[in-house]
């Protein structure tokens, strides 16, 4: 993604009034999610693989390390599925919201992450991409360990 593919939208109406390219499919639900977390600045959300596949334990992630919980709060929610850019999935996301979360896993769909904290300082910004990457991280490593402690993988 370049800048130039970057759409704005107004949060009330969903107006386009910058950018030329059409917008994602999932621009109705960035929307929603800043409608309901006014607190929050900047909504991501990422087709990650390892978030997918960690999706298909069907549970939420702890988040363990305190520096990491206070960006992406104590866990990453779960969410089930739902097709992309429908009203059924950002009925779905709207149900898992909880004011201390701030990551959510989608299952079969990435993850979407809220910054409350993001803005024009770059250290926020580092700090934020430190997370998330902590969360793929977490996401990864516990796919591991439930493989291996699965009776399809013996040790
Ligand atoms: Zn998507």
């Amino acid at each position: 993604m370049k800048p130039e593919d970057i759409c704005v939208h107004r949060l009330d109406d969903l107006a386009q009034v910058a950018g030329d390219r059409r917008p994602s499919i999932e621009f109705r639900l960035h929307a929603q999610v800043l409608r309901i977390r006014r607190d929050c600045r900047a909504s991501i959300h990422t087709h990650q693989p390892v978030a997918s596949a960690y999706t298909l334990l069907g549970r939420a992630l702890e988040i363990h390390h305190p520096y990491h919980q206070i960006i992406l709060g104590q866990k990453a929610a779960f969410v089930g599925y739902a097709p992309s850019g429908t009203n059924w999935l950002a009925s779905k996301l709207r149900k898992a919201f909880r004011p201390e979360i701030n990551a959510y896993l989608m299952r079969n769909h990435g993850a979407l992450c809220l910054w409350s904290h993001a803005g024009r300082d770059s250290g926020q910004s580092r700090s934020s991409g430190v997370c998330l990457r902590h969360l793929f991280s977490r996401c990864n490593q516990t796919i591991g360990q439930s493989l291996t402690a699965s009776r399809f993988c013996p040790k």
